[in-house]
């Protein structure tokens, strides 16, 4: 795993947004992020594992996190426009946005795909990234070095039988990372990636391989040297690439 071992003022006077914050890798990233000294605006479905975090992020960094608890799948146009203006009127510039929030779907081949699950994976995996990415750019690009970081996945990079609309998705998050990244690369100050986590101890994890012993996979808070990496000032020439977490080595 790659070795970086930032300082605590790292991330300071900087303001991230997460999404999927209440669980698994999103959780860790936020605690994570919060410990090297950002603002976090920690997006997830449930409330209640959000007021959790919050309630320990207090503890420990107070005054730094923000809770935004938002439905993905069921999201419109006003709630994105909500929390764009939610955001403009906290933050001078909002200086990351880390798209880590997915769901899984069923394991099932195309022929018998549910169509209600194919399209909430799609909702929740592809739509909502763009909509947030779009009504957010206005505030990333008054940052002098803001980043996008798109979640990925192994299926989303080689298509896998039964995986679905779950590897669909991730195909297109690789799609609009490149294409985004096209776009602001030289216009803007904002660096665009996708990260592949690999496989990591969550339950998203433990429901997809239900038989894996969960003690033989990496922990989520094991990935963060390689987030902080890309989220911090070091990461500031990675633009436009499929990055993955196990041979992330961005040294010459
Ligand atoms: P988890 O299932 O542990 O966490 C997923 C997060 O997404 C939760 O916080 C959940 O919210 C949030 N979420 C799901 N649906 C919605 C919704 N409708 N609206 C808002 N938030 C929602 O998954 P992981 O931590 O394992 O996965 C994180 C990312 O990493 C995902 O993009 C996944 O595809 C990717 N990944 C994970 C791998 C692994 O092995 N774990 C491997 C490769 C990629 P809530 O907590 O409220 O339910």
């Amino acid at each position: 795993m790659f070795d970086y071992r930032p300082p605590a003022d790292l991330l300071a006077g900087r303001t991230i947004l997460v999404t999927g914050a209440g669980s698994g890798i999103g959780r860790a990233c936020t605690l994570s992020l919060l410990a090297h000294g950002a603002n976090v605006v920690m997006l997830s479905r449930s409330r209640s594992k959000l007021e959790n975090l919050y309630d320990e992020a207090e503890r420990s960094w107070p005054g730094r996190s923000f809770i935004q608890p938002i439905d993905l799948s069921r999201a419109g146009t006003d709630d994105y426009a909500a929390i764009a203006a939610s955001v403009e009127r906290q933050f001078p510039a909002l200086d990351g946005l880390v798209h880590n929030a997915a769901v899984l779907g069923p394991r099932s081949p195309i022929e018998f795909y549910p169509e209600k699950q194919w399209r909430e994976a799609m909702q929740v995996n592809v739509n909502a990234a763009f909509l947030l990415t779009q009504c957010l750019l206005p505030s990333l690009a008054k940052s002098a070095d803001a980043r996008i970081l798109f979640t990925a996945s192994s299926v989303g990079r080689e298509g896998r039988a039964w995986w679905g609309a779950y590897a669909v998705s991730k195909f297109a998050v690789e799609g609009i990372m490149q294409t985004l990244a096209a776009e602001v690369g030289t216009t803007t100050s904002i660096r665009v990636n996708s990260l592949n986590p690999g496989g990591t101890r969550t339950a998203m994890r433990a429901a997809a391989y239900p038989g894996e012993n969960p003690d033989t996979l990496p922990t989520p808070e094991s990935l963060m040297p390689v987030y902080l990496y890309l989220l911090g000032p070091d990461g500031r020439d990675l633009h436009g690439q499929a990055l993955d977490v196990r041979d992330f080595d961005p040294r010459p």
